[in-house]
């Protein structure tokens, strides 16, 4: 396909169960179909003797290749190994992930008959690539641009894996936008009445994230502002349907004597059928799982009801309300002064859930208005239409700007291992703040920089997201040298700190990754 400056800046949703990529074309966000003629792509990769799958070929022979086929992998996008999360999700997976360099968590797969190894950002690239194909298929030109999506609590090595992942898939990733900031400006767009300084509560549940987060929409000034954001990178349909799994393991056994939990094929296929029956009971009050010869020739038939399903889960559902008063809490945002509660994601259908909200918000309506498979992806178009050159006379986005926050506060240690925060969580990005450092003894020529993100007053309690080390200081009394230390977080909320010794002029960059870039 020919290179072509003008093409578009696709939006792509890089979901945990599902991939969905937008474009703006003739002043409207057109959801692009893949070659099945869905709108949404299963983030499943499959490894075979001869080839690699992704997307519906791969998620339809799952049962036959369990142990190669590979999803889920977002839950390990900026995770260790050793995560407790990470462990977790490993023991429910029928595909080997293992610990690689740096306790990196590397999925291990048998791939044209040899063991491969693939990081989290490698398996998300493959999705990037066929979501990218689908977009040039429909658009007829190559696509070099996208904007994409991160859960709104990613922390900045999240965001940082994500980023990666563009660079493996040939996609210049042009901007993060969290999701459910590119949710809300779907539902702005989507609404013809013009906002007066009003909050709109994004409530985002999908298959392995959760987030809630509070927009102050003024739409006269075309400005969606982020003020709260909160949630749960590990939580959402997926933990739903592991209960469901779960509980059919223990009737078997109890039916059966037998367990089903060592065979990687019928704990798959058991898997596929409970989350279809997980979303059937959204619109039925029972249903039925039938499985043919599921273990050792024997077939399982039983039945479960919307009862049975909310009891496996209440701890999980009443979970998703604590983000939600979290966020409100932060905002300092009365809960009736909330416009609008918008659903997004596909486990914001389940009735309980949704009762739950609106009981919360004292019997309001929830905003059913927008496609909650799809809004993320709309919004990370407009969010590509807004940032191309090309789409600037377009009035319907002319005016909007986008102003997202950082979900953890970001700070510095000082003396003692206390955490000096110089990012509140929830601060407006793109955002800088520069501090002076000095030394505490007398010749002391080097000082170490150690920045951390969370909540906890002491940095034992957050998490180290680099340090380094600045030396080279002349020898002088102590508290005399002046290091001015300065944190940039940019638009995509990756944090790049920089340190200058106010006399010498000598200057430290580093952009926090996993890996340090230093330049002098
Ligand atoms: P998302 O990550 O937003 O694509 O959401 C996908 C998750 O939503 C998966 O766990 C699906 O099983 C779940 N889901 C989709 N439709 C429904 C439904 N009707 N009822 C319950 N869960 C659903």
């Amino acid at each position: 396909m020919a290179g072509n400056d003008h093409a578009p800046i696709i939006g792509i949703d890089l979901g945990t169960t599902y991939c969905c990529v937008g474009v703006w074309q003739h002043d409207h966000v057109e959801i692009i179909a893949n070659d099945q003629g869905t709108r949404t792509t299963p983030s499943y990769v499959a490894f075979t003797d001869s080839k690699r799958l992704i997307g519906d070929a791969a998620k339809n022979q799952v049962a036959r290749n369990p142990t190669n086929t590979v999803f889920d992998t977002k839950r390990l996008i900026g995770r260790r190994f050793t995560d407790e999360s990470v462990q977790n999700d490993i023991k429910l997976w029928p595909f080997k992930v293992i610990s690689g360099p740096g306790d990196k968590p590397m999925v291990a797969v048998q791939y044209r008959g040899k063991e491969k190894q693939f990081t989290a950002e490698e398996i998300s690239s493959m999705l990037l690539i066929k979501m990218k194909e689908i977009a040039e298929a429909y658009l007829g030109t190559s696509i070099k641009d996208a904007v994409v999506t991160v859960p709104a609590c990613s922390t900045d090595s999240q965001r940082q894996g994500t980023r990666d992942a563009g660079v493996i898939a040939g996609l210049n990733v042009i901007r993060i936008v969290s999701e459910p900031t590119a949710a809300a400006m779907a539902y702005g767009l989507d609404k013809k009445a013009r906002f007066d300084d009003d909050y709109v509560l994004v409530f985002d549940l999908g298959g392995g994230t959760f987030d809630v987060s509070l927009l102050c929409m003024c739409k006269p000034d075309g400005i969606f502002e982020v003020i709260a954001t909160a949630g749960d990178t590990h939580l959402g349909g997926e933990d739903f349907d592991n209960r469901m799994v779960n509980h059919f393991v223990r009737e078997f056994k109890r039916k059966n004597k037998k367990n089903i939990s060592d065979n990687p094929r019928a704990l798959r296929r058991l898997r596929t059928a409970c989350e279809k029956a997980k979303r059937t009971l959204s619109s039925t009050a029972q249903t039925t799982i039938e499985i043919d010869c599921l273990y050792e020739g024997i077939d399982f038939y039983s039945t479960i009801t919307r009862a049975m399903f909310e009891e496996l889960n209440m701890d999980l559902f009443r979970k998703c309300m604590e983000p939600v008063e979290m966020c409100l809490k932060d905002a300092k945002v009365d809960k009736s002064t909330v416009l609008d509660v918008v659903l997004v994601g596909g486990s914001s259908r389940i009735p309980r859930i949704q009762q739950l909200l609106q009981d919360f918000f004292d019997g309001k309506e929830l905003c059913k208005s927008i496609n909650p498979d799809e809004a993320v992806a709309y919004g990370a178009a407009v969010q590509g239409a807004i940032l191309d050159r090309k789409c600037a006379n377009s009035r319907i986005i002319q005016d909007i700007l986008l102003v997202d926050a950082i979900p953890l506060s970001l700070g510095l240690e000082t003396d003692g291992g206390a955490m000096n925060v110089l990012f509140r969580r929830n601060s407006n990005i793109p955002n800088r703040k520069t501090v002076t450092l000095s030394t505490d003894s007398d010749n002391q020529t080097s000082i170490l920089i150690r920045v951390y993100e969370g909540e906890g007053t002491r940095t034992c309690d957050n998490h180290l997201l680099g340090e380094f080390e600045f030396c080279d200081i002349p020898p002088a009394p102590k508290g005399a040298p002046q290091i001015t230390v300065s944190l940039g977080i940019d638009a995509d909320g990756i944090l790049e700190v920089s340190a200058e010794d106010e006399t010498t002029g000598q200057k430290k960059k580093v952009i926090l990754n996993k890996r340090f870039y230093f330049t002098r």
